[in-house]
């Protein structure tokens, strides 16, 4: 029979990952503080428990994690009705939520006392994508607990990497998140720049794309900011939370990284004007304002 997995952190995320999982053929065990989502996991076959605690005790081997930051992972994890309360060795936790590098090894530290091995697997790619089960997922921590979770994170994910030991796959992710970012924030610069001068901003993209500045973001992003389309996508408060992250850990390790340190404080602005559930590609609103210019067609 196949293992019982428990998942934890049921979320635009954690629900389709959670789906996925039941339509593999696995038994999953699910919590979360949002009783209707664990009633939707529910009427799809799930089991339910109250705490993580519970949950830990219900699961076989895999105890899944998918919560939005380090204080809610830390709190799942340690706090009361912590899944520590439930857990026992050679049960494995996989935590896919994107948080600090530092707490993640802070919390494997933690569990290795008890047995328990835990893997850091935050992802990348949207809702579609945790729907389709094609993310692309980045993985830290012991090798032979990374090899038996291949299986499961290969239901969720297109693209699953072993980069490295605890806290590497956070590391990875954090990149991704600056590269997005800087990226995204380069292509509103240059279009804004372009509208300023004159030149209509679309006959630039389409000038440029398939050149050395052309990206994934300019194909993603430019198109949105012609039409001022900010639907998320991803969000630009969970974004202004990895950046932060990135910060966090970069004075832990002395590296300086000036353009995250740009990104987060006009993404920091957009929240504070009101946008920050909207698309990270709202920074191309931060350059129509700073600009007194309009992006948009027409
Ligand atoms: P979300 O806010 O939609 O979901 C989080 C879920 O955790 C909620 O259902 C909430 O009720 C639950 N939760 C919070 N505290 C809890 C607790 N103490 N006990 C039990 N449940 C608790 O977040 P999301 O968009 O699903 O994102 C989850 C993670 O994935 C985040 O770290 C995010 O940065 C990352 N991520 C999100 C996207 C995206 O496009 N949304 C893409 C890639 C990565």
């Amino acid at each position: 029979m196949m293992d019982k997995i428990g998942f934890i952190g049921l979320g635009i995320m954690g629900r389709p990952m959670a789906k996925n999982l039941i339509k593999a053929g696995y038994q999953v065990v699910v919590c979360d503080v949002n009783q209707a989502a664990v009633e939707e996991l529910r009427a799809c076959g799930a089991e339910s428990a109250a705490t993580p605690a519970e949950t830990a005790e219900k699961a076989g081997t895999f105890i899944i994690t998918m919560l939005p930051n380090s204080p809610h992972v830390r709190d799942v994890t340690t706090g009361e009705n912590g899944l520590v309360k439930g857990i026992r060795a050679g049960q494995i936790v996989v935590d896919m939520s994107s948080i600090s590098p530092i707490a993640s090894r802070e919390l494997n530290a933690l569990l290795k006392e008890k047995g328990v091995e835990m893997l850091d697997a935050p992802v990348s790619g949207g809702q579609e994508k945790a729907e389709q089960g094609t993310l692309a997922i980045m993985v830290g921590g012991d090798s032979s607990a990374f090899e038996q979770a291949r299986p499961i994170l290969e239901k969720m994910g297109a693209t699953v990497t072993l980069v490295g030991e605890s806290g590497a796959g956070q590391i990875t992710k954090l990149v991704n998140q600056m590269i997005v970012g800087i990226n995204i924030s380069a292509v509103a610069e240059g279009m804004a720049f372009a509208k300023k001068a004159g030149v209509d901003p679309r006959k630039v993209f389409e000038a440029v794309r398939k050149g050395l500045a052309g990206s994934q973001c300019l194909e993603d992003k430019a198109p949105r900011m012609f039409d001022g389309r900010y639907d998320p996508g991803f969000r630009i408060n969970l974004h202004i939370k990895d950046l932060w992250n990135v910060l966090e850990t970069s004075r832990a390790i002395n590296c300086s990284v000036p353009l995250s340190g740009q990104v987060i404080e006009m993404m920091i602005a957009l929240a504070g004007d009101g946008q920050e559930c909207k698309d990270h590609g709202a920074l191309g609103l931060y350059y129509e304002k700073l600009n007194g210019i309009s992006l948009k067609r027409g």
